[in-house]
């Protein structure tokens, strides 16, 4: 339990509620909110509620009360957990991780810059050069990423549009010494043109525009005026003074991060690029598919370092192996602007992962000798990203909370269930929701949602997204968590015959078919890659390995954008499996990004669906409370004669067992071989309030 603050800001742990029930936790909840204090515990899960507000929470002298103490010493923040993962992986040598959730807007990435932020605090004492330049580096990569995968949306003014799990590595001294970072799913919004038309990268894209010098536009072809360009969102607010000040810093990361010159220049050509395909301009002559405005092609020849016609073909014709043969089949204007489209956003997500990588290759642990330095040791943190829309990116997402809810379930369960086991005191079997049979629904093999999707992909251009709801409805009609308006047709919640609906652990959510196949297929033509990896830019060709192959070499079909998700989940669930957890569960206070409103339907939608009470239940059927029984005698030593001001009992573990029973409390508590357990918070209460006296 944490360290008793005043009742006045409500329990510092959920785990001491009276009762188990909604209302009294959101009152507990709220009464927190509205003191200031946003961190609560449930046991080692840190509830950390949006303030929407500078708070001064995080300076020196905070990291510094937090430093090297035990979680439960401390009223609960976002350091205790940090400094408690961080301890398990230097006393122990355990590999941990911090598992960040909760909705669009909720502060996850907020808490996982704290956390970052208070590990680099806490490490390198000894100011070795090389451990400054990973921590430098952990820290200044989040301002990269973030310039290229967040966007302003109408829940968060900077939102994540990817999901990003980092691993950090120590040395034995408990140092830095390198990292790794997975990014999964960067969002790719609705088809075609309204990608961009969407708030998504229309930050970055004025950033270029607004923060370029005039000579580096030029070199560009670019002009300073935003609504020339289509991709754009009309209408954008643009604050020059800031948008000057972030181009800036996220230039300087790069350079920290050691992108060169040449590769930096390509960054910013590769944006230009995309910008400038968003003007073009399709149209017939005749048979003939044209581009309207040949000055745009040069340019983007130019800035790809490769050919006007190269450019001019990939556009308008598409190589096919009919047979032995290979021809050159032309587009309709349709699919010409399909093309480009699709162009604009691989070479987006190709800028993204190659960042990632280039990340990647100047952190990596290298030279590290386990034998002379002994294990090195790693501290995961998970921030995943939240989308509103109800479509295959969302469909991805949940599955992914799935994913995370079981492991939540195993992991938390298993440590309990460890800890009696390792104090030798009795276990008892705990009911919950075991969601397997939702996460299997996604992902199984040949039943499962995904192989459904991946067969109906296998049929290009044949099958659409309502056929593929029909292929759902015939395999999955009778699953409990499966409907759709087909099977139940009074089902007025399903408007369209083109939903399909999910219960998942935490609500039914309604998922529209639309854009699924298309969005699961790898839908870029090969051409595209072909003319990436014949540019003469060194960059641009390492970024398109596959573009080497011919046409005729292609036959492998690639795996699916679900299928993809699919094993990196398994590979993350796998991989959070191997290590301690620790939890962060974000919730955001309200819609309005105010500093004031609980808006109490909205944080209970959230309590309810990150299972939070579950959770205290799990956590209360157990012991609420353990403590080794060195420290509880420290603690509460005072409150009785056989123990204070000492005892001259043979041990410890006999003084607390005299303590306990001294004030009838032994039928509450189990003695485990190095703690004392205490069942229900009340004990503990009392024990408080004669500790007060
Ligand atoms: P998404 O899933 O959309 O990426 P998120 O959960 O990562 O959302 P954040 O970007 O972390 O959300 O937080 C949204 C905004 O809320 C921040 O830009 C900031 O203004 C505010 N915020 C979050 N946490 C804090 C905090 N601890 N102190 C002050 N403001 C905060
Ligand atoms: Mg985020």
């Amino acid at each position: 339990m944490a360290e008793q603050e005043s009742l006045e800001f409500g329990k510092a742990d959920f785990v001491l509620m009276d009762a188990v029930t909604m209302p009294e936790f959101m009152a507990n909840l709220r009464l927190r909110f509205e003191k200031g204090r946003i961190y609560t515990f449930i046991g080692e899960v840190v509830v950390s509620m949006n303030p929407y507000k500078n708070l001064n929470i995080y300076g020196r002298d905070t990291i510094e009360q937090y430093r090297g103490r035990e979680l439960y010493e401390r009223p609960p923040h976002l350091f205790a957990i940090a400094d408690a993962a961080y301890k398990a992986m230097k006393r122990r040598s355990k590999d941990t991780c911090i598992v960040i959730s909760g909705e669009s807007g909720a502060g996850k990435t907020e808490a996982s810059k704290y956390i970052m932020h208070y590990i680099a605090a806490i490490t390198n004492p000894g100011q070795r050069a090389e451990v400054e330049r990973v921590k430098n580096i952990l820290l200044k990569s989040n301002c990269v990423l973030e310039a290229f995968g967040n966007a302003k949306t109408n829940r968060n003014d900077n939102s994540s549009r990817f999901g990003k799990y980092m691993d950090i590595n120590f040395d034995f001294k408990g140092d830095p010494i390198g990292g790794h970072i997975n990014n999964y799913l960067l969002e790719k919004k609705k088809e075609g043109f309204y990608f961009f038309h969407s708030p998504f990268l229309k930050l970055l894209f004025v950033q270029l525009l607004q923060g370029g010098s005039d000579q580096m536009l030029r070199s560009l072809h670019l002009q300073k005026d935003a609504s020339a360009y289509k991709y754009i969102c009309p209408g954008a607010q643009i604050k020059v003074r800031v948008l000057l000040m972030k181009f800036k810093a996220v230039a300087d990361a790069m350079k920290v991060i050691g992108f060169k010159q040449e590769e930096i220049e390509t960054v910013y050509k590769i944006v230009a690029v995309i910008l400038h395909l968003g003007n073009l301009k399709f149209s017939v002559d005749g048979d003939t598919p044209v581009i309207e405005n040949s000055k745009v092609v040069s340019i983007i020849a130019d800035l790809l370092s490769t050919k006007f016609d190269m450019v001019e073909k990939a556009l308008l014709y598409r190589t096919v192996a009919t047979g032995r043969d290979v021809i050159d089949k032309q587009h309709t204007e349709q699919e010409a602007t399909y093309g480009r489209d699709a162009f604009a956003k691989a070479i987006y997500e190709r800028l993204f992962a190659w960042i990632v990588t280039h990340i990647n290759d100047v952190i990596e642990v290298k030279n590290y000798d386990t034998t002379v330095h002994g294990k090195n040791t790693v501290i995961g943190v998970l921030d995943i990203y939240a989308v509103a829309e109800v479509h295959f990116e969302q469909f991805c997402i949940n599955y992914c909370n799935e994913k995370l809810q079981q492991l939540f379930i195993q992991l938390v369960l298993k440590q309990e269930q460890e800890e009696y086991q390792r104090e030798g005191i009795p276990w008892k079997h705990i009911d919950y929701f075991n969601n397997q049979v939702i996460v299997d629904l996604v992902e199984q093999q040949h039943k499962g949602i995904i192989s459904i999707l991946d067969d109906a992909c296998m049929n290009v251009g044949k099958v659409t997204d309502e056929m593929f709801l029909e292929a759902l409805n015939n395999k999955l009609g009778k699953h409990a968590h499966f409907s759709s308006r087909k099977l139940c047709a009074t089902d007025k919640t399903l408007e369209f015959d083109r939903d399909f609906r999910i219960k998942h652990y935490a609500g039914d959510v309604i998922y529209s078919v639309t854009g699924f196949i298309d969005k699961n297929k790898d839908t870029l033509f090969q051409d595209f890659k072909r003319l990436m990896y014949n540019s003469s830019n060194p960059v641009l060709k390492m970024m398109w390995p596959e573009g080497k192959l011919s046409i005729t070499e292609v036959t492998k079909r690639p795996l699916t954008a679900a299928t993809l998700f699919k094993n990196s989940m398994i590979a993350l669930v796998d991989n959070l499996a191997s290590k301690e957890p620790y939890y962060v569960r974000c919730i955001k206070p309200n819609d309005k990004k105010s500093p004031q409103l609980f808006d109490e339907e909205r944080c209970r939608h959230q309590v309810e669906y990150l299972g939070l009470l579950e959770n205290v239940r799990v956590r209360r059927a157990g012991f609420a409370y353990r403590q080794t029984y060195e420290k509880f005698l420290h603690r509460y030593k005072m409150i009785s004669e056989f123990t204070w001001p000492n005892h001259d009992l043979p041990s410890d573990t006999d003084a607390v067992k005299k303590l306990i029973e001294c004030h009838g409390f032994q039928h509450d508590v189990a003695y485990g071989k190095t703690k004392i357990f205490i069942r229900t918070p009340r004990t503990l209460f009392t024990l408080e309030e004669l500790h007060a006296k």
